[in-house]
């Protein structure tokens, strides 16, 4: 499909009532279709969507069209333009093309308004990325007017080129196929365009490829976009939502969401979405989320196969990818993430089963997650440089660490510390040098029995860590990094709305809004975006982290409040001179005794009947993991056996 067609794509599949099997490659859980009550629901679920404003004016639609319209152009002269250089005869510069697929949630056709359009641009195999695109064409946009912040990266995992178009923003990436000349109706859902092709060129195609295959394993197109759309908005407002982080970024929603309209084919959006929870809360992962079977065919590309690569084992929460060669699309989900995202999923199970009993409404589902009323101890990360650009360039390098300093925590804790990674950046504006903070949440594993005065020395984590972030290429003075523990109560302003804390609500009207969603009735004064969640649990949830009697307060030898700026060009802490390239790291955080109720900060939403362990169908008891013996059942999974269904999920 290239660049004319609309996001909803030429390849949109029929939209009549569905067939058992007809797009899954298992049964499916319910045939069943909406009742009276679920179409009132599915236009409550819509009108919310819409005054949320997740959807883009015919404006925006109408300049987007226009922007890739233009972009098609500029390629095919591009390539036109490189044919005759090259000394091809008139007919093959009068037949030389180039066509621009698009991918991502603009092709999913679930983009909300100001997001950046994913392209891709396909070219004939005698115009290579390395010089032609990233040279070339590069020379090219930087001499247009329309285009800004042109920013080539070509050594990416998946190379790219990132500007803005009369101010939209667009990624573009480029693959060479091996045609001498790419036509205008190209199908590159056909494996064909992966001969003879290398990895990069694979993964650039398969953005495209991964969308396509997506669409056409839908049910129902429609449903699909208005339920994706829901659940990556519930995402965000619950800090679900980032892939660097270690959870889930837009293609992993987009297959979750997938396989729930496949396995409820005639459900609508909002049943969809209270399906999503009632399955995702009892999965029992690392069965994987797959749309189809896993294809293996001569062209010999890695595929995910845990009997084969040792590393496909350790994935905690595979969700593959429907295109060959399948992958996993979420590495990066670690022990930590994963555990967060299903407390998330058991939230939204909870709630949608009230507004289903009519208890609650759909804006009771989105309330945002606060995330410095839910943890008692923090892990602050400050990143300071001399200015804005360089900020820019150290924060991306440093937040794509940070997980790994959650996966250290935990390893070195022996789980006994869990980590809690915020997506959110936190800048602080009163700083002179550019100063901007990322936060973890920290806990005692649940269930676990602290010893009174049990201490957690991360220091060594911390160094680790240190000698990771040293490793940045394109330092420059003034980029540093504190990292420090934070009690609740000590928390900067700057990450609060407005630059101050809000204070609690009675508990009394904290759950009369949690019960009804009541925007007017949130569980915090001030700023109205309150969490009915954390009214819950603050109910039951005694100080976990308390300080030593008589003894000082062990906290980071370098705090953010001790940070000061000044000048531009250096930052200063209280302790010493100009900062080099250096981590203070949090001493000790140490967590009081308690008895097993008490030792959690986050005190969890009750799970004992929502996790999985029982009554799973034979289906699933036959794919149950129990590492290592991975490697036997997946080699079942591989041979299209039906997986992963559990048999409390009602219809
Ligand atoms: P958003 O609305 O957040 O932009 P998106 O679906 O466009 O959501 P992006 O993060 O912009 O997601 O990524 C664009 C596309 O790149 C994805 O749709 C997917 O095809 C591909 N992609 C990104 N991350 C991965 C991944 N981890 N594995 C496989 N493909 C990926
Ligand atoms: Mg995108």
């Amino acid at each position: 499909m290239a660049v004319s067609d609309s996001p909803s794509g030429g390849s949109t599949p029929p939209q009549q009532e569905q067939q058992p099997n007809k797009y899954a490659f298992t049964k499916p859980l319910s045939l069943a279709g909406p009742t009276h009550a679920d179409l009132q629901r599915n236009n409550e679920l819509d009108k919310f969507l819409l005054d949320s404003g997740l959807y883009e004016s015919n404006e925006e639609s109408a300049a987007r069209k226009e922007v890739l319209h233009r972009l098609d152009q500029i390629v095919k002269n591009w390539v036109k333009q490189l044919t005759r250089q090259r000394g091809y005869t008139d007919q093959m510069v009068e037949d030389a093309n180039a066509v621009i697929f698009t991918f991502g949630s603009y092709r999913l056709g679930v983009h909300g308004p100001g997001v950046d359009i994913d392209t891709l641009c396909i070219g004939p195999s005698y115009v290579n990325r390395e010089e032609d695109f990233f040279v070339i064409l590069h020379n090219i946009l930087a001499e247009m007017e329309e285009v800004s912040e042109l920013q080539p990266v070509p050594d990416a995992h998946v190379p790219v080129m990132k500007f803005k178009f009369q101010g939209i923003s667009i990624d573009l990436l480029y693959a060479s196929i091996s045609l001498l000349v790419v036509p205008e109706d190209l199908d590159i859902s056909h494996g064909s365009v992966l001969y003879d092709v290398d990895e990069p060129t694979v993964r650039s195609l398969n953005g495209c490829r991964v969308a396509d295959q997506i669409l056409k394993l839908v049910p129902n197109v429609e449903h699909f976009r208005t339920a994706l759309r829901c659940l990556k908005f519930w995402a965000k407002r619950r800090g679900v939502y980032s892939n660097v982080t270690g959870f889930l970024g837009g293609v992993n929603w987009a297959i979750l969401v997938a396989r729930i309209c496949q396995l409820y084919p005639n459900a609508i959006p909002s049943m969809l979405v209270s399906r999503f929870f009632r399955v995702y809360t009892q999965w029992r992962w690392p069965n994987p989320v797959m749309l189809c079977s896993i294809e293996e065919n001569e062209l010999g590309f890695p595929i995910w196969d845990p009997r084969r690569n040792p590393r496909d084992r350790f994935h905690t929460m595979p969700i593959i990818t429907p295109a060959y060669p399948c992958m996993n699309s979420s590495y990066n989900v670690s022990a930590s993430t994963l555990r967060v995202m299903m407390e998330q999923f058991r939230y939204g199970n909870k709630i949608c089963d009230e507004i289903e009993l009519n208890k609650a409404q759909w804006s009771a589902l989105f309330q945002p997650y606060i995330f410095f009323e839910a943890y008692k101890n923090y892990l602050q990360v400050d990143i300071i440089a001399s200015d804005a650009d360089d900020l820019l360039a150290w924060r991306g390098w440093v937040e794509s660490r940070l997980r790994l300093l959650t996966l250290k925590i935990e390893r070195d804790t022996n789980g006994m510390l869990q980590c809690h990674p915020y997506p959110n950046e936190y800048v602080d504006t009163s700083k002179l040098c550019a100063h901007s903070a990322f936060f973890m949440g920290l806990q005692r594993k649940e269930g676990v029995r602290g010893q009174e005065g049990q201490q957690f020395d991360i220091r060594g984590t911390v160094d680790e860590f240190r000698q990771e972030i040293n490793m940045y290429m394109y330092w420059k003075p003034g980029m540093d990094i504190f990292v420090s523990h934070v009690r609740r109560k000590q928390l900067p302003a700057f990450v609060f709305p407005g630059g101050y804390k809000r204070t609690r609500m009675p508990r009394h009207i904290s759950h009369q809004a949690e019960k009804t969603g009541d925007d007017a009735t949130k569980c915090y004064s001030g700023s109205g975006s309150g969490s009915s969640e954390r009214c819950i649990k603050r109910k039951s949830c005694p100080e976990m982290v308390d300080k030593k009697p008589g003894k000082p307060d062990k906290r980071a030898s370098i705090s953010p409040q001790r940070l000061e700026c000044v000048s531009p060009e250096s930052c200063t802490s209280k302790s010493g001179g100009t900062t080099q390239m250096s981590i203070e790291c949090i001493e000790v955080v140490r967590l009081a005794g308690s008895t097993t109720k008490d030792a959690n900060d986050n005190c969890e939403v009750k799970s004992s009947d929502a996790l999985p362990g029982s009554g799973l169908s034979t289906e699933v008891a036959d794919m149950q993991i129990s590492e290592p013996g991975f490697v036997d059942t997946t080699h079942d999974m591989l041979k299209s056996r039906s997986v992963e269904i559990p048999n409390e999920v009602s219809c």
